[in-house]
């Protein structure tokens, strides 16, 4: 076969072979285009289920915070409501106090204990739905630690002997001098101290003590009563927490509001509390700190 022969197959043959090129580059950008058509229309498909899902969450955000602000306002108002008739049932006590005979004042005052822990209950919910809306506000005036102290210590003196329990205070020997909203500290002394009443027993011992640490003074209440678990220790402090161990009775005495509002009182004042406890059946130890007066 002569040169002349193959010319013409050969060329037939390359023509061939620049068709089935062509058509398989053809073929590969159709499928290439069809699978990034398929792609987008994907991607699409998942950013529009996706805004759906966020505006739908933005929108259970608003709905739950609306609630929560309704919530908020009907706690407040029924707190600030109840107020008026427990300073009647007050008043009238202390009226019906005058006439009575021995035997009956020991009703008048189991109704008086009672009309008290109502006001302490509606002071602590109306303090807690307001602490929601902004951060506490704070009416400061600077004054001797140690005076309000002992002062707060002789005010419990008594409830704590009719308990027979031993309500001990270590005054400090030089003057310590802080900036503070008296009345607000003067409520985590009073939620303090009568949660330590609370969970020691008859003939326990509860100790108020305070030191001055480099810019701030630290106050221990410690008692040897019921102790906390390590899990509830953190817990305390959350709003309506209280120890998993404690028995129903104590449980009603409270709404685990306390020790909350004390928080969020001692840290409007740059300060800090916490509770120590060795476990239950070991007492507790609740601290805080407060900064001095002239601490920067
Ligand atoms: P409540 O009014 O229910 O007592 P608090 O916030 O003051 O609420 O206290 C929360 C919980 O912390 C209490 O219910 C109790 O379980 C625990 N607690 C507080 N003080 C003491 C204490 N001194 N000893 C043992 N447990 C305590």
């Amino acid at each position: 076969m002569d040169i002349y022969n193959i010319l013409p197959l050969g060329c037939i043959l390359f023509l061939f072979f620049l068709v089935c090129l062509l058509v398989f580059l053809l073929i590969r950008r159709h499928l290439l285009l069809t699978q990034e058509r398929l792609h987008n229309s994907d991607l699409s498909k998942r950013l529009k289920a996706l805004m759906k899902n966020f505006s739908a969450i933005a929108q259970q955000k608003d709905d739950l915070e609306r609630i929560n602000e309704m919530r908020s306002k009907f706690i407040s108002v029924t707190a600030h409501d109840l107020k008026q008739p427990i300073t009647l049932i007050n008043g009238y006590s202390s009226l019906l106090r005058e006439t009575l005979s021995q035997e009956n004042l020991k009703l008048l005052d189991n109704i008086d204990k009672a009309t008290s822990t109502i006001e302490r209950l509606t002071r602590d919910l109306g303090d807690v739905s307001s602490a929601q809306y902004a951060t506490m506000k704070l009416s400061k005036s600077k004054f001797i630690f140690n005076d309000f102290i002992e002062e707060i210590f002789k005010q419990y003196k008594s409830a704590a002997a009719q308990k027979k329990i031993s309500l001990l205070f270590t005054p400090y020997p030089e003057p310590i001098e802080i900036n503070a909203d008296r009345f607000r500290l003067e409520q985590v002394f009073s939620n303090l101290l009568s949660n330590a009443l609370k969970f020691t027993l008859q003939d326990g011992t509860i100790e108020i003590r305070y030191t001055l640490e480099e810019n701030k003074i630290k106050v221990l209440v410690k008692d040897d009563g019921l102790g906390i678990t390590p899990t509830d220790r953190i817990k305390i402090f959350d709003k309506f927490q209280q120890s998993d161990f404690i028995d129903e009775n104590f449980k009603k005495q409270g709404w685990g509001l306390g020790l909350a509002i004390a928080k969020e009182i001692i840290n409007a004042h740059g300060g800090e509390i916490g509770a120590d406890s060795a476990g239950r059946g070991t007492g507790s130890t609740f601290w805080l700190t407060i900064p001095l007066a002239n601490a920067k």
